[in-house]
């Protein structure tokens, strides 16, 4: 497992987009909308660092389902607030190929909010399939698959304070 990002960068980062945010929101209500499970990390230390009359709220979105390659994106809304006539931010924890906020933009779109905006901990670099882009990032990673501070492999590794690339041989054992 190779470190990409370390905790005291991650902090420093996220610091940084909350800045981003909140200057942009200019101290308006706002609901922001997790995209669970990847991005629980994020969210925990996020909401903390926004100075702003805020809503919290989550969502479901699920596509890596075998391993390392995307499968069928599956969103449960049940949890989610109502988000008429609010100003949302979605929130997750990477940006890949940007199909799964996309979709989950559209959606939202159609229930009505003041406006949708995006934030996410990582973008790759080179792999967006969309036209979409998103409003804050953290950080630029370069094309490779990473776990921690959130981000799993089949379930593990989420509850680690950095974020690290796993090697095959890593996702090999992982995958025992
Ligand atoms: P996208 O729809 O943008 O291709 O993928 C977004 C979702 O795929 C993310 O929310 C995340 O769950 C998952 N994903 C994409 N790249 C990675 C990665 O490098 N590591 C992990 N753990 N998940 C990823
Ligand atoms: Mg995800």
């Amino acid at each position: 497992m190779k470190v990409l990002l370390s905790e005291s960068e991650i902090r420093r980062g996220v610091r940084r987009m909350a800045e981003d945010i909140a200057r942009h929101y200019q101290g308006q209500p706002l609901t922001i909308l997790a995209v669970m499970t990847g991005s629980v990390v994020l969210l925990a230390d996020l909401i903390r660092l926004l100075d702003l009359p805020l809503r919290v709220g989550v969502l479901q979105a699920s596509s890596y389902r075998a391993g390392t390659t995307r499968g069928e994106l599956t969103i449960n809304y049940d949890l989610m607030p109502d988000v008429a006539n609010r100003d949302v931010l979605l929130v997750d924890d990477i940006f890949d190929t940007g199909h799964t906020l996309e979709a989950i933009t559209r959606l939202l779109a159609g229930m009505g909010p003041r406006g949708v905006r995006t934030a996410v901990l990582l973008r790759k670099q080179g792999r967006s399939e969309v036209a979409l882009q998103p409003d804050f990032v953290a950080f630029e990673i370069p094309d490779e698959f990473v776990v921690g501070y959130g981000l799993d492999y089949r379930d593990q590794f989420r509850h680690l304070p950095f974020v690290a690339a796993l090697s095959e041989s890593d996702i090999a054992r992982a995958a025992r």
